[in-house]
């Protein structure tokens, strides 16, 4: 028996300028055929978990086509279906195949094609026809359609965000793919639109215990398996937002009736689940007015509308602008992208003192640049950060700091802020600091939080604003929650 395995990975915005060209999955890697196995770092970290569920039942697995690419605007259509393409050659080589699995974000936009993974999914099912099952893995920040509903088999999103979880997930969806395979189960799905949008730690209450209830019922009563998803608020496409699905056992009323209730559930919880997040004058008030107190950790300030995460450039100035304005010392800031001033820096050399423009250089959502005058501290030619497991590059690095105590994390590869060694890496002692800014939204938690004296979460006018109900849209329907007040129209009491 033998399942096709492969991934075609991008969350892309649709208000970013930037277009995702080839670069940017080849940034992060193209992976080919058994590559995985000789360098499985990063997200092929899942593909291990894949391979060990399959051998240990008899299962052979044939890698296709792997690529992710850092999320920035929609991808060139030639691009995206280039790679789709590839993929789809790679699984009509590997017929007869039992069994597909697909790793996806559900977020994908192409130039042409709002619906990427419907896309992908309605043409690997016209090459496999209908009885060989598919299952899919997805962000917990993708979008759910009609369409992908329609040509997977299964579906299953991460549960945690930070996405802490992926590995997990997919040796989930790979059990169930070869379950439904050899015909243990006959998975039934049922999508409920939650009609909002957000984006909700799962680290919080009260979506932390939500989500270990609808744990709690899987594998239980004819219930597969339960997702929710919240979309992607950047992604003004048709059919997006929060969904919740539950897959069941060939029980399609049981399927339609807890999805209903769990989606009206997650509902009920809308306003619980926001992360309040301050203005950035208002964080940067908080971190000047807090004492310093040495052992307690450094304040942690989320810059989080300039996460490139979420395809944002990580070149923003609004929080180094005020920290400088308010005169805040022993700051430390990263990772901002700035490869000219990182440049300028390895051209000058350790110890150096030069005048450098830094950030607000990739468009006006980024704010002005700023200029100062540095020191360079540490200067890397391959500097990375580690966190869920897997090695994120940054590139050639820089570590300079002013006289007045800022010291700023200059990268060369956009990256969001996932790891502490992006700053420790360099030399930067995060105990000793009275705050750090981090250019991300949520998945800098994991490993900040344990570390944090505070948690502040701080909006900006960058791409990735806080204020998504003001999002002007193109495609998608507007009536969702917090845009609209009550979407239901009297539909719910
Ligand atoms: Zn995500």
């Amino acid at each position: 028996m033998k399942l096709f395995l492969a991934g075609l990975l991008a969350e892309n915005n649709s208000y970013s300028p930037i277009p995702t060209g080839l670069g940017a999955f080849e940034a992060e890697g193209i992976r080919r055929g058994a590559a995985s196995a000789v360098d499985p770092g990063g997200y092929l970290s899942a593909i291990e978990a894949v391979r060990l569920v399959a051998s240990s039942q008899g299962w052979e697995v044939t890698e296709g086509l792997f690529a992710a690419a850092v999320p920035l605007g929609p991808i060139r259509q030639l691009v995206y279906e280039q790679l789709r393409d590839e993929l789809l050659d790679d699984l009509r080589a590997a017929l007869p195949v039992q069994a597909v699995m697909l790793m996806l974000h559900g977020a994908m936009t192409a130039e042409d094609c709002l619906d990427c993974e419907g896309d992908l999914l309605e043409r690997a099912r016209a090459i496999v026809g209908p009885h060989v099952p598919i299952g899919v893995e997805l962000d917990l920040h993708g979008h759910v359609t009609h369409r992908m509903t329609l040509n997977a088999t299964l579906m299953v999103a991460y549960k945690a965000y930070p996405h802490t979880d992926i590995d997990e997930r997919a040796a989930e969806v790979a059990q169930l793919t070869i379950d439904t395979a050899e015909r243990r189960i006959r998975p039934v799905t049922a999508v409920w639109d939650c009609r909002m949008a957000g984006s909700w730690p799962t680290t919080r209450e009260p979506l932390k215990s939500f989500v270990r209830e609808l744990q709690a019922l899987e594998g239980h009563h004819g219930v597969v398996s339960v997702s929710h998803t919240h979309g992607f608020a950047f992604g003004d496409v048709p059919e997006a937002g929060a969904r919740l699905w539950v897959i069941t056992d060939g029980d399609e009323a049981l399927a339609t009736r807890l999805a209903s209730d769990l989606g009206r559930r997650l509902w009920a919880l809308r306003d619980a689940l926001h992360q309040p997040a301050l203005d950035m004058d208002a964080a940067m008030r908080r971190v000047a007015e807090l004492p310093p107190l040495p052992g307690a950790g450094p304040i942690v300030v989320a810059d989080l509308a300039d996460n490139p995460g979420g395809g944002a450039r990580g070149d923003s100035s609004f929080a180094l602008q005020a920290v400088l304005s308010r005169g805040i010392p022993n700051v430390a800031i990263g990772g901002l992208w700035d490869p000219g001033a990182v440049q300028l820096c390895f051209e000058a050399g350790l110890g150096s003192v030069l005048a450098l423009r830094v950030a607000g250089k990739s468009g006006p959502m980024s704010g002005h640049p700023v200029d100062l005058r540095v020191t360079v501290r540490a200067l890397l030619e391959d500097h990375a950060q580690t966190a869920f497991g897997s090695r994120s590059p940054l590139g050639a690095s820089a570590w300079v700091s002013t006289a007045e105590g800022v010291d700023l994390v200059l990268i060369s590869r956009c990256q969001q802020v996932i790891g502490i060694d992006l700053f420790t890496g360099l030399g930067i002692d995060l105990s000793s600091k009275h705050a750090v800014v981090v250019k991300s939204m949520q998945h800098f938690h994991a490993a900040f939080a344990p570390l944090a004296r505070e948690v502040l979460y701080a909006d900006s006018p960058g791409l990735l604003t806080a204020d998504i109900a003001a999002l002007p849209i193109r495609h998608r329907d507007p009536n969702f929650w917090p845009r609209v007040a009550d979407p239901w129209s009297g539909m719910l009491s």
